[in-house]
């Protein structure tokens, strides 16, 4: 089973109605319920609003992807819960960034920029074009996807060159966006992912919840370990694993 973790602020939808009319009970309850769907993995939420934001080491020891949902209120997630998020990433947890979570504080520490973009809420619809269709996350996708409204983000995204582009996003507006981009950090997998403005039903769209739903495979960890700084002897003839060079 892969052990899921969705966490979302959870402001938005209990202080905007027509938030709350997309989502009442916030986007972390709508992403768990049609991941928690599958055979294969097992969900559990975290909000803001939990003791320690319900993030600790010992959760993060038991979560095997994490997914972060924050717009509004990324200061109050305290520094210390950011630093957990990163250290778990490292040693090998997966991680999938929504959305606005490009400004969330565990994102920013793991990409070491300021994760700055272009954006405005207007009717633009967006065309997600997939740039990889081989790939386990956007194989399920034709050559794209449509949402009908959705949050115009643009270039320049000021990340570190990604590992791969998924998925760029297009918008009637003009813009484009580089709207899937995938990450290795120490031994942990990261996607971003564009999609999922509060007041569009994006986290309902089939299309959206293929991509999580492979994400979440993929990112799962096939190796978790802190990579650790030891001070190691020279390798002598003694040593038992030197057998091969005979
Ligand atoms: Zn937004």
């Amino acid at each position: 089973m892969i052990r899921v973790l969705v966490w979302n602020e959870f402001k938005h939808e209990r202080e905007k109605e027509n938030v709350a009319a997309i989502y009442p009970d916030g986007i972390h309850a709508t992403i768990a319920e049609f991941l928690g769907k599958e055979d294969d993995i097992e969900v559990r939420t975290a909000t803001l609003q939990d003791e320690n934001c319900g993030i600790t080491k010992e959760i993060l020891d038991e979560t095997d992807v994490l997914i972060w949902w924050g717009h509004m209120a990324h200061n109050k997630v305290p520094d210390e819960v950011a630093s957990l998020v990163r250290d778990a990433v490292l040693e090998g947890m997966g991680a999938i960034f929504l959305h606005s979570a490009h400004h969330s504080k565990p994102f920013k520490l793991l990409m070491g920029t300021s994760c700055n973009l272009t954006w405005r809420e207007s009717s633009d619809s967006e065309i997600l074009w997939v740039i990889d269709p081989a790939h386990p996350i956007t194989r399920d996708i034709d050559r794209y996807f449509c949402l009908e409204g959705e949050e115009t983000y643009g270039e320049p995204f000021v990340i570190p060159n990604p590992d791969k582009v998924l998925l760029i996003g297009s918008y009637s507006g003009g813009e484009v966006f580089r709207s899937g981009c995938l990450y290795e950090r120490g031994n942990g997998k990261i996607f971003y992912f564009q999609p999922g403005h509060e007041t569009f039903p994006t986290f309902k769209v089939p299309a959206v919840q293929s991509v999580i739903r492979n994400a979440v495979r993929f990112v799962a960890p096939t190796y978790r370990q802190v990579i650790a700084c030891p001070h190691v002897r020279k390798i002598t003839d003694d040593e038992p694993y030197v057998i091969v060079k005979k």
